[in-house]
């Protein structure tokens, strides 16, 4: 279950100690959160264990598979050039272009999870999506955590308070 909670504003947060997604104690890397509104932004992070780490790096290349989307759909506006039959060039450009993206997604995630047991698996889209900053005010920020004793452990020592 996730949990949400609202932390007062702080330029610091601590944070417990233990991995943010599945709570081991062995944490040598980083788990980086990040959120912007118009003009500003806020970030901060989460301590991550090595096999937490192993598993989001298995799904590597999900931003790259927007750009290559992305570059679909201009090739194929580029392949109607002079030929200007509106709006079938653009409806075929974004199909093609979502098309070419799903595809690309499938094929991520399905080469992601090779090798992996179900447990690992389900840890795997857990730590994906360990920690996000919901929302932040300049009073309060509001953090959304996969690992519900995580949050509870997080607000506690900010004093902060669950939300859902
Ligand atoms: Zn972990």
């Amino acid at each position: 279950m996730s949990i949400t909670v609202r932390i007062p504003y702080k330029l610091f947060h601590p944070v417990p100690p233990i991995c943010v997604c599945c709570g081991s104690n062995h944490t040598q890397h980083d788990f980086y959160v990040f959120q912007s509104h118009l003009i500003t932004s806020l970030s901060t992070k989460f301590p991550l264990c090595d096999r937490c780490k192993a598993l989001i790096d298995k799904r590597k290349g999900s931003c790259l598979i927007v750009l290559v989307s992305m570059l679909v759909w201009f090739g194929v506006i580029c392949l109607f050039r002079g030929d200007q039959r509106y709006p079938i060039n653009i409806i075929t450009s974004i199909i093609v272009s979502s098309l070419t993206f799903l595809i690309l997604r499938l094929y991520i995630i399905k080469r992601s999870r090779k090798g992996l047991s179900q447990e690992e698996i389900v840890l795997q889209n857990k730590a994906l999506h360990a920690a996000k900053i919901v929302w932040y005010t300049p009073f309060s920020t509001t953090f959304k955590f996969e690992n519900e004793d995580y949050g509870r452990w997080f607000s506690a020592i900010n004093g902060g308070q669950i939300i859902r």
